[in-house]
C-alpha cells in the first residue's frame, strides 16, 4: 500500500473549509484532518492539485487520488 505523494484539497462542503497539502515523497503520512475542524463535517472532499509534479505523478500511477 504506497502512499501516493501528490498535493491535494480537502475541502468540506458543509462550511466551505478547505486547505492544501503537500506531502513529500520520504514522508509518512501527513497529518491531515479526515475530519472537518470548522463544523465536524466527516465527509471531507479531496482533490488532486493540477502540478506539474502532480500531472506526471498521476500518469506515472495511472489514477489520481
Ligand atoms: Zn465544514
Amino acid at each position: 500500500m504506497a502512499w501516493q505523494p501528490l498535493p491535494f484539497k480537502l475541502s468540506c462542503e458543509n462550511c466551505g473549509w478547505h486547505q492544501t497539502f503537500s506531502p513529500k515523497s520520504d514522508a509518512m503520512m501527513p497529518n491531515f484532518p479526515t475530519i472537518c475542524p470548522k463544523c465536524g463535517h466527516t465527509e471531507l472532499k479531496r482533490e488532486t492539485l493540477n502540478t506539474p509534479l502532480g500531472k506526471m505523478l498521476g500518469r506515472l500511477f495511472g489514477k489520481p487520488l
